[in-house]
């Protein structure tokens, strides 16, 4: 094989070069991602938003997708984001960790962080390594480290936790996840599955333990649920992708309507699909049955039909 005869000098030059070749297609292809979410094309294709159109249909790995996207949203606000990914001084990574971390911040404290703040970071991560770019983040955000566990409620009455490990707490949690990959067939990999298996474990061995048989109720509940098929009412909260599809390509924006001027809302900014008679009052996944919305109608009609009343 060629490459075999080529001097250690050449295949050091030979790579670089390469590698700059594929930095240019890099920024080429954030411009043609910036030009997609312009357009909104992804919704005329019949994909729920840009990262869906890139992992669904570019065919990016989700991690891949959402960096591409982190970089083209930035250099929406910052355009010289695209020189210096070309030319190196700025890595995808580093782009992803500071799109991450305003985004961070902004939900926290309800400010947006300004346009001077974001070139501000951009220069000063220009050739930094991942780690620095971490800490000088932190610090021009004034990110403190998140020490509180954090529950939040979800509509579907799943619930989203968020907790700060030590780093010694954290091995042990990546230990037990390699360990209970290898030894499931099925292999296990998603934290949920691994917490789910580690409580049913040690669920059965207290039970054992104490010598008590529970309930018949409640034993169905000791039962591993992640090899199993999904329960009814997930599968029915479930809408087939090709369905899915369908209702973005036929609404393509927000179709809530306004009760005193009649007009369609028509945003196009972070869409859910709506059941129209909801899934808990026997609405079904059928075409007719879905529709469109923009995020705050979605929870405005949510709250509408659970009938929550807003105590603000
Ligand atoms: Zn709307």
């Amino acid at each position: 094989m060629k490459l075999k005869k080529l001097t250690d000098q050449n295949l050091d030059s030979n790579l670089k070069e390469l590698v700059a070749g594929e930095r240019e297609i890099l920024a080429e292809i954030i411009l043609h991602i910036i030009e997609v979410e312009t357009r909104k094309l992804y919704l005329k294709l019949g994909f729920a938003s840009l990262f869906e159109y890139l992992t669904q249909h570019i065919g990016y790995a989700n991690g891949s997708a959402q960096r591409r996207i982190d970089a083209a949203r930035l250099a929406m606000v910052v355009p010289k984001v695209v020189g210096d990914l070309e030319s190196g001084d700025l890595n995808l990574s580093q782009v992803s960790l500071l799109q991450k971390s305003i985004r961070a911040v902004q939900s926290e404290s309800k400010t947006k962080v300004d346009q001077k703040t974001k070139e501000d970071l951009v220069n000063l991560l220009s050739n930094k390594s991942f780690a620095e770019s971490e800490i000088l983040v932190s610090q021009v955000l004034d990110i403190t480290p998140a020490e509180v566990t954090k529950i939040t409620n979800q509509k579907d009455e799943s619930v989203r936790l968020q907790v700060t490990l030590s780093k010694s707490q954290w091995e042990k949690l990546l230990k037990m996840r390699e360990l209970l990959s290898n030894s499931m067939p099925s292999g296990i990999s998603n934290w949920d599955q691994v917490l789910e298996y580690a409580a049913d474990k040690i669920i059965k061995l207290k039970d054992k333990s104490q010598g008590k048989q529970k309930s018949e109720n409640q034993n169905q509940n000791l039962k591993p649920h992640h090899t199993s098929e999904p329960s009814s009412s997930k599968a029915r909260q479930h809408i087939p992708i090709s369905i899915r599809r369908q209702v973005f390509q036929r609404d393509q924006c927000c179709q809530y309507l306004n009760k005193t001027t009649g007009k369609k809302c028509e945003s196009k900014w972070h869409l859910h699909i709506d059941h129209i008679q909801p899934l808990w009052a026997d609405g079904s996944n059928e075409l007719e049955n879905l529709r469109i919305l923009c995020a705050g109608h979605n929870q405005q009609v949510y709250r509408w039909q659970a009938n929550i009343n807003n105590h603000s």
